[in-house]
C-alpha cells in the first residue's frame, strides 16, 4: 500500500517510516498537515497515518479535508495522545476510521493496517463492480457505442451546455443502406459483424469530445459539440467515406456496406430541445435515402435558413 505518515515529531515519524517500509509499504513521510495535504492531493495514497496534534493543520483538519474531497476512499488512522472521550468523539465525527495511542505499539499498528487493507480492498472491489455495471447500463453490447438512452441523455446535456456557452452543435443521423439484404444473404451473425464494423468506422473519424451512439437497429446518432452548420457536411462526408471503404471479412468472403446521413445544426436562434434537432436530422436522412442512399443531406442552421429566405 502507499501510506502517508504525518507527524511533527521527527523521531516518531522516522520510526513509523522505517517500520512501514520494512513491511513492504511505500511510504510518504510529511512533517506537518499542510505538507501532508499537498502530497495527498497528488493522489495515489490509500491510507493515512496522522498525528492528531501538529502545528498549523492538525490531524483532524487533515481528515476533514480528505473526507470533503471525496473520490477513491482514503483510510485514516489517527495517532492520539492523552485526549479524552469528548475529543475522541470529535475525531470520529471528523471522519477517522481508526486510532492508535502514542507511543505506537508496532504490533498493534500492523494489525490495524490489516483491517484498513481489508476495507480498502472491499472499496476497490465495489468501485470496479460499479464501473462494470455503469458500462453495461450505458453502452450497447454489440457495438460498444453508447446506447440509445445514454446518447440521448448525454446529447441533451451537451446541447444545454452549447446553448449556455453560445457555441454551435450539430447532430448527425446515420442509417446503413439496405442492411436487411445483408442479413438475408449472409445471416444475422454476419449482419452483427457488419454493424460492429460500421460503428468502428463512424467512431474513427470523430473527435474525442464528440458523442456517438447506437440509436436503433442499424441507425446511429452522432452529437458534435462545437461543430457548426458550415462544417457538418464535411464531417458527415468523412464518416460516409469511412464506412464505404471499410471491408468486413467473414467466413464466406468480404462485404462492404454504405450508409446514408442526415445532419442538422443549431444556430443562434436555437430550438428549445435537442429532440427537434434530431427530428430535423432524421428528415434530412430520409431525403438522403430518397436521393439514392450513400450520401449526406443537411438541414443547415436555423439562422442560415433565415438568411437564405431573406435573400430569396
Ligand atoms: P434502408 O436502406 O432503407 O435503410 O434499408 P434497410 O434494409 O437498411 O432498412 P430496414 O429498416 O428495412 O431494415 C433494417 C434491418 O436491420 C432489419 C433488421 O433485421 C436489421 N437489424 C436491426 N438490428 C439488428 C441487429 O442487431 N443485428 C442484425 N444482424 N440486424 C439487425
Ligand atoms: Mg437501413
Ligand atoms: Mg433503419
Amino acid at each position: 500500500m502507499k501510506i502517508l505518515v504525518a507527524d511533527d515529531d521527527r523521531l516518531s515519524l522516522r520510526l513509523l517510516e522505517h517500520a512501514l517500509t520494512q513491511w513492504g509499504h511505500q511510504v510518504v513521510a510529511c512533517a506537518d498537515g499542510e505538507g501532508a495535504w499537498r502530497c495527498l492531493r497528488q493522489g495515489g495514497v490509500s491510507l493515512v497515518i496522522s498525528d492528531w496534534q501538529m502545528p498549523g493543520m492538525d490531524g483532524l483538519d487533515l481528515t476533514r479535508k480528505v473526507r470533503e474531497r471525496g473520490g477513491p476512499y482514503t483510510y485514516v488512522i489517527l495517532l492520539t495522545g492523552e485526549e479524552g472521550r469528548e475529543q475522541f468523539l470529535t475525531a470520529m465525527e471528523a471522519g477517522i476510521d481508526d486510532y492508535l495511542t502514542k507511543p505506537v505499539d508496532l504490533d498493534e499498528l500492523r494489525a490495524r493496517l490489516a483491517v484498513g487493507k481489508r476495507v480498502l480492498d472491499l472499496q476497490e472491489e465495489l468501485r470496479r463492480a460499479l464501473a462494470v455495471s455503469e458500462k453495461l447500463a450505458t453502452t450497447d453490447a454489440l457495438t460498444g457505442l453508447l446506447n440509445r438512452r445514454t446518447i440521448l441523455k448525454r446529447g441533451d446535456e451537451a446541447f444545454a451546455q452549447a446553448i449556455r456557452q453560445g457555441y454551435p452543435l450539430s447532430v448527425v443521423m446515420a442509417d446503413i443502406d439496405h442492411f436487411k439484404q445483408v442479413n438475408d444473404r449472409h445471416g444475422h451473425p454476419v449482419g452483427d459483424q457488419v454493424l460492429a464494423a460500421v460503428a468502428g468506422a463512424l467512431h474513427a473519424g470523430l473527435r474525442r469530445y464528440d458523442l456517438l451512439g447506437r440509436y436503433g437497429g442499424e441507425e446511429f446518432l452522432a452529437i458534435l459539440p462545437g461543430c457548426a452548420a458550415v462544417e457538418v457536411e464535411a464531417v458527415a462526408e468523412r464518416m460516409r467515406k469511412a464506412v464505404a471503404e471499410r471491408e468486413v471479412e467473414f467466413d464466406g468472403g468480404m462485404i462492404r456496406v454504405t450508409t446514408s446521413f442526415g445532419a442538422a445544426s443549431s444556430g443562434p436562434d436555437d430550438l428549445p430541445h435537442i429532440a427537434n434537432l434530431i427530428q430535423l436530422a432524421d428528415d434530412a436522412l430520409y431525403r438522403a435515402k430518397a436521393r439514392g442512399r450513400n450520401c449526406v443531406e443537411c438541414h443547415g442552421a436555423i439562422s442560415t435558413a433565415k438568411t437564405v429566405s431573406v435573400e430569396g
